[in-house]
């Protein structure tokens, strides 16, 4: 039976067609912000850029085998799918099908038959198909498999509990943290765990209380405050890593617009999960900021205080590469797409990935985030110069510098403050 509202309207995410409900505007090609404001809970177009994102992850892991030997499948998890909509891109655009074994799960029946049917309407047509295993306490396979994807309708604590996976996404209204301990529980041996955080007031410091009892942290709203975001979310998923004998190397961290969203490749290591503590500290509001092991003076955290980012998987994620797997192609355009949907459609796949390829380095290793508005009271400038001329001016001096992707203007660099504030004078 098809679903209330069904067909919609049809929208291209990246290479796959998606069916949106007919009050639900056609997106703008570069929608920001919650939910509410860009369409209602059912899919949120504004949640592209991280699909896209998940979709070159899961490439890149095959492509370079560095979760499973190049001869072995992968189990992929959408525990919260809603409609679908990543689970079907990581069928379409991800190469190297015939290795993957992709579930979407969801506790609404009603988002889930509209993925279905989405599903059975934009075939793949590849002839991918594979017979799920029986899960650990029952000996008869779980749901059928459709043209390569198992849908399932149900608890993802449940399903998680139940059954293995090596790479688990969990994207929930607001905290993550009710799902986090079956997730990690989940993973197998190696694993990656994507999360995705809409909470922002707890974990960027305006719900305290929330805060507190969610990721037991305190925030200060400033400059920092989305770093911080972003840091708290890993420390938490490091703890609970950490009791399940396992340990955290963050993959991609970012703070998009109105949400957080890590990538976490987890490792078994008993050793190394004791260990946990060692990128656990605060950050002491000092000038500039720095971490520690122990709180004093103005302080945000406990956080992780380790790096972000993989230089080598977060280097590859280039515009071109996005590009090259997730732009839609002639076959794919719904019929009524003009050249300036096309074209839009490229550049929102290329923003996808802004900053990433370029601050991967840094990002990856200790490094000072700058925010460009606190250079001119610090060093004592009436106009601070352009991110060109700071970024010239600390190359020049020998120390790398690079945009980050944060809501306001930010830089990471591996010069010390002083250096900063000496360029930003010289450059004026
Ligand atoms: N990942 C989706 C996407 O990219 O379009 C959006 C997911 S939406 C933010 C959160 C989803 O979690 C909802 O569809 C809701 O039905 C589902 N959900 C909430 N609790 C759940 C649970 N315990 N098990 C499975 N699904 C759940």
């Amino acid at each position: 039976m098809e679903p209330e509202g069904w067909p919609g309207h049809i929208w291209l995410e990246g290479r796959t067609s998606v069916h949106l409900r007919d009050h639900q505007p056609r997106p703008s090609h570069m929608p920001r912000g919650p939910a509410a404001k860009t369409g209602e809970g059912f899919l949120n177009p504004a949640m592209a850029p991280a699909r896209t994102r998940s979709v070159l992850l899961l490439a890149d892991a095959l492509e370079n085998n560095w979760l499973v030997p190049e001869d072995k499948i992968v189990r992929v998890l959408d525990a919260l799918c809603a409609t679908g909509v990543r689970p079907r891109r990581w069928r379409k655009e991800v190469p190297h099908q015939e290795r993957l074994r992709i579930t979407a799960n969801d506790l609404d029946s009603d988002a889930l038959a509209w993925g279905q049917i989405s599903h059975e309407k934009h075939p793949i047509g590849d002839g991918i198909d594979w017979i799920p295993e029986p899960s650990r306490f029952d000996a008869k396979p779980q749901d059928s498999v459709k043209d390569g994807i198992q849908w399932i309708n149900g608890d993802a604590k449940r399903l998680m509990v139940e059954s293995p996976f090596q790479w688990i996404d969990l994207d929930p209204f607001g905290s993550p943290v009710s799902f986090l301990d079956t997730a990690i529980q989940s993973i197998s041996r190696i694993g990656v765990l994507e999360v995705t955080a809409t909470d922002i007031a707890a974990l960027c410091g305006s719900a305290k209380t929330s805060a507190a009892r969610r990721y037991g942290s305190i925030g200060i709203r400033d400059a920092y405050m989305h770093d911080d975001a972003t840091r708290i979310l890993l420390g938490v998923i490091a703890r609970i890593a950490a009791m399940h004998d396992k340990s955290i190397h963050p993959i991609l961290s970012l703070f998009d617009g109105h949400h957080v969203r890590v990538s976490v490749l987890l490792k078994r290591s008993k050793e190394n999960a004791s260990n946990w503590r060692d990128k656990i500290g605060y950050r002491i509001r000092s000038e500039p900021y720095h971490f520690a092991a122990i709180p004093s003076g103005e302080f945000s955290g406990p956080m992780w205080t380790g790096p972000i980012f993989d230089a080598d998987i977060a280097g590859r994620m280039t515009a071109e590469r996005a590009l090259e797997i997730c732009a839609g192609k002639k076959e794919d355009y719904p019929e009524d797409w003009t050249d300036f949907d096309i074209e839009h459609s490229q550049r929102e796949i290329e923003r996808s990935v802004r900053h990433i390829s370029e601050s991967a380095e840094l990002l990856s290793g200790d490094h000072l985030l700058v925010a460009v508005d606190q250079i001119g009271i610090a060093a004592g400038i009436g106009q601070i110069p352009s991110l060109k001329k700071l970024k010239s001016g600390l190359e020049e001096r020998g120390y790398k510098m690079t945009q980050c992707q944060m809501p306001e203007p930010m830089f990471a660099t591996n010069a010390d403050w002083q250096t900063v504030l000496e360029v930003a004078r010289s450059a004026e």
